[in-house]
């Protein structure tokens, strides 16, 4: 996608031997972007380099992995960007104990393909498998298994972190305790990770157990997930944004389960790679070309025809009962249909948001069912719906809450923008009301003020209070940070 360049201060006099470039960075959903000098360090020298440069620039940095996050996370429209992916070692890995240590741009499939073959799979993954593990910890990522294991963070031994001052720091629960609580979710505000040590999982197969339980609405969703987490290893549930009244949040769950040792017959063929990979065709279409099929229904009757197609399809799911699949298939379906999101459209302008409200469990289903009324009565009806459940963790910053958050994917066009944006803040009124949360990793409408009624008021101040010694110019910024978070620190 291209756009017109903007007048944003660059980074003319890059560090001596850091690689840059002059691109049009943009969030994931394409709704926002801005070109920018990009800075790609290949170690913790040159990375150190690029801190040094900006704090005599007066240069302001964005921390960037693979840049999937949906907004403006690590956009930088007022500066330069410096992008992690040239770090992308894997230093370590124990196939007895499932410990990895990690450059910070390597991606969750680097890990995962390098791992599965000794029987661990990483413990928790996104929807997709291209984050860096910098940008999963500095966003605390979760999965389909939130309510089970917590967020990435949990699985996070310890990690070394560069400070904008060029100090190293090591953080784990005990050394630097604050900076490690902090820095996971801290989307990238106090420093570069240079270095993660995760914990993974062991796993018997290559393959999960997985169910579809069809649900008629939303509080059967609800009901039947919380029925399934002590038995569960995986829940999420999509949902019907389009169906009214009694049917509001029909749709599908899917339940998932690992295997117990000796429940496959064939481990070293389903711990393979090769085992995890998608058929080339989905429903006869190349899988390349699906997005184009997508496209000729991204309009409201085309999506409402589709989800209630889903649903039907969903119902006959149901009647197979268990039936296996690779933890690639289940954890990453979307990545498996290259290009979904240009059936978003690929002109200036257009693009998706992903809205992600994260409500505590005493006041979700009020919550969540008004979001979903109040979006069918403006009109402004959101095309992909996901539903997952989750437990709280330690992190300062942290979105999640002992409840649940919906997922709500809306078109964005150059027409629309205003009115969905108005809408997005008046959803948020009424999550914030409900005690709710917000995700950094998906956001774009959160408005400044927000998030003082997300988080304690202390909790923000020891925040900022963190951030003012470990970067006291305050080189680190990013469009988020100064749009959610301006003068705040
Ligand atoms: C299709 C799709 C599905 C997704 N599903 C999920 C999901 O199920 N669960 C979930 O939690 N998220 C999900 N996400 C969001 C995604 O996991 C997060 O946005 C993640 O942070 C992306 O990592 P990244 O490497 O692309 O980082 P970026 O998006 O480039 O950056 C994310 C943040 O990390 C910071 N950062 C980058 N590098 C560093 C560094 N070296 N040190 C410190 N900070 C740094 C950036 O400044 C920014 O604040 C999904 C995204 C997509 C596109």
């Amino acid at each position: 996608m291209t756009a017109a360049p903007t007048s944003s201060p660059r980074f003319d006099a890059a560090p001596r031997g850091v690689r840059t470039g002059f691109e049009y960075v943009e969030g994931w959903g394409m709704a926002v972007g801005a070109h920018a000098r990009v800075l790609r360090p290949r170690g913790v020298d040159e990375l150190r380099a690029a801190f040094a440069g900006a704090r005599e620039n007066g240069t302001k940095l964005a921390l960037r992995g693979s840049g999937c996050s949906y907004g403006d996370a690590s956009v930088n429209e007022r500066g330069a960007v410096v992008d992690v992916r040239g770090m992308n070692r894997i230093l370590a890995w124990d196939p007895r104990t499932g410990i990895a240590e990690c450059e910070p741009g390597v991606t969750l499939e680097q890990l995962w393909k390098t791992i599965l073959a000794d029987g661990w799979w990483p413990r928790v993954v996104s929807g997709t498998m291209f984050p860096t593990l910098a940008g999963a910890a500095a966003m605390n990522i979760h999965g389909k298994n939130n309510f089970a294991v917590g967020t990435i963070g949990d699985a996070v031994r310890e990690f070394d972190l560069v400070t904008p001052t060029g100090e190293l720091l090591t953080c784990d629960r005990e050394r630097n305790a604050d900076v490690f609580h902090a820095a996971i979710g801290g989307f990238g505000m106090l420093g570069s990770f240079a270095r993660i040590v995760l914990e993974t999982k062991r796993v018997h197969s290559g393959e999960l157990e997985v169910r579809g339980i069809s649900v008629p609405g939303l509080a059967e969703a609800m009901e039947e997930m919380d029925a399934r987490t002590q038995d569960a290893d995986y829940l999420v549930a999509w949902l019907d944004a389009f169906a009214e009244g009694d049917r509001i949040g029909r749709g599908l769950i899917h339940e998932a389960r690992y295997l117990a040792p000796g429940a496959d017959p064939a481990p070293e063929r389903t711990l393979t790679v090769a085992h995890q990979e998608l058929p080339p065709n989905i429903l006869g279409v190349p899988k390349s070309e699906v997005w184009r099929a997508l496209r000729l229904l991204n309009h409201d009757a085309g999506m409402r025809a589709l989800n209630a197609l889903k649903y039907q399809m969903g119902r006959l799911e149901e009647q197979k009962g268990w039936y296996r699949q690779s933890h690639a298939g289940f954890a990453f379906l979307l990545d498996y249909v290259p290009n979904w999101k240009w059936a978003y459209g690929r002109r200036a302008g257009h693009g998706l948001i992903q809205y992600q409200a994260f409500v505590p469990k005493e006041t979700a289903y009020d919550v969540l069912r008004d979001v979903f009324a109040s979006s069918q009565r403006a009109g402004i009806v959101p095309y992909l719906a996901v539903l997952k459940r989750y437990r709280p963790d330690p992190f300062w910053l942290t979105h999640a809450v002992d409840g649940w958050s919906l997922a709500l994917d809306y078109k964005v066009t150059p027409a629309t923008r205003d009115a969905l944006w108005r809408h997005c803040h008046a959803l948020t009124d009424r999550v914030l009301d409900g005690g709710g949360r917000f995700y950094f990793a998906k956001d774009l409408v959160l408005r400044p003020g927000d998030a003082r009624r997300m988080f304690p008021a202390q909790r923000l101040a020891e925040f900022a209070a963190l951030k003012r010694k470990l970067d006291p110019d305050r080189l680190l910024e990013t469009n988020l940070a100064r749009r959610v978070f301006d003068g705040a620190w």
